[in-house]
């Protein structure tokens, strides 16, 4: 069983299943997470060019500014959600009868673990006039390293017979970000229950594609580094991101004299990145005075062994019971 007895750990920021309530209150649950590209990816929304920031950091001589790559908060809900489903799916969960949810934004189910915790619009169907406002958020994030050397502008000669080809016959291809290149990322859950928690762990441990979802790009590995409980959320991508680059700048281990060496480097030590990652998550709940605890590795590690097995279909099986009673309210 996944629930407050068996984990106390996670009172503080879940609520108990018999317990969800329409009226939001302030049960959060952080997820921290170091996205690593394993193979190039496609994170673009014109379909064409990466999508990219100015950020200031603060420098040795003052501040400086860097351009990092974004992994836009939709396409990360996005492939999570497509997962989950999948994961649904694949334990059985849907009745034969059952008209399986999907992707299309009117058309989901409205009935199932993911459509009643990421949330869903109405749709014209009988008795899914409702709209679920979802209870995780996901946040915009950035890449450690500069756009200058974790994207890659790819060019292709369009086919043709002739030796000399005009500029126009090149055919752009969308911009390409290297493996390496790593996202500091957080997950919110609010006012969620121990099983939809490992619900999302399970789907954060296993998802391994972002981004386009055809070939073969896109892979990721997803580092859970810490689950934090209380009562608000934890820091922002941005400032996290930030604070990561200085402490590898000051760490004593590595190289980099200047901030700029971090930002340029041809590439990061992904360990010790994931080390600079969490100490800056922890750092923030410090300096913020942020009413958040983590929970430990054991309890952690514990949830995700039984979010990735089989296990997880009974849980979710009674999470969903509970899910539509929730709904009932609603209606
Ligand atoms: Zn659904």
């Amino acid at each position: 069983m996944i629930d407050q007895n068996t984990y106390p750990e996670l009172e503080p920021g879940t609520v108990p299943a018999d317990e969800m309530t329409l009226r939001p209150r302030s049960n959060f649950v952080n997820i921290l997470v170091l996205r690593e590209l394993e193979s190039h990816a496609v994170f673009t929304t014109n379909g064409e060019d990466a999508d990219i920031a100015t950020v200031a950091l603060d420098a040795e001589d003052g501040s400086m500014d860097y351009a990092p790559g974004l992994m836009f908060m939709r396409k990360q809900t996005g492939s999570d959600r497509r997962f989950g489903k999948a994961l649904q799916r694949d334990l059985g969960l849907f009745d034969e009868d059952e008209d399986e949810c999907t992707m299309q934004v009117n058309e989901m189910c409205q009935d199932c673990v993911d459509c009643i915790l990421y949330g869903s619009a109405a749709s014209s169907d009988e008795g899914n006039d409702v709209s679920i406002t979802s209870r995780v958020m996901y946040d915009t994030a950035y890449s450690l390293r500069d756009a200058s050397v974790v994207i890659d502008e790819k060019f292709q000669n369009a086919p043709g017979d002739d030796y000399a080809k005009s500029a126009e016959a090149t055919i752009r291809e969308p911009d390409f970000f290297e493996p390496g290149t790593m996202f500091p990322s957080v997950v919110t859950l609010r006012d969620a229950t121990p099983a939809e928690l490992a619900f999302v762990l399970g789907i954060t441990a296993k998802n391994k594609r972002y981004g386009a979802t055809t070939s073969r790009l896109g892979r990721v590995k997803n580092r859970i580094l810490g689950v934090y409980v209380g009562s608000e959320e934890g820091p922002a991508n941005l400032d996290l991101t930030r604070e990561t680059i200085a402490r590898l700048r000051a760490d004593d281990e590595t190289d980099y004299e200047t901030v700029s060496d971090i930002v340029m480097a041809e590439a990061l030590d992904p360990s010790r990145t994931a080390e600079h990652v969490s100490d800056a998550f922890d750092a923030a709940i410090d300096t913020e005075g942020l009413d958040l605890q983590q929970v430990s590795n054991e309890t952690v590690d514990s949830i995700v062994d039984v979010a990735t097995s089989d296990d997880l279909a009974e849980v979710l099986t009674e999470q969903r019971d509970h899910s539509t009673t929730f709904l009932d309210q609603a209606e």
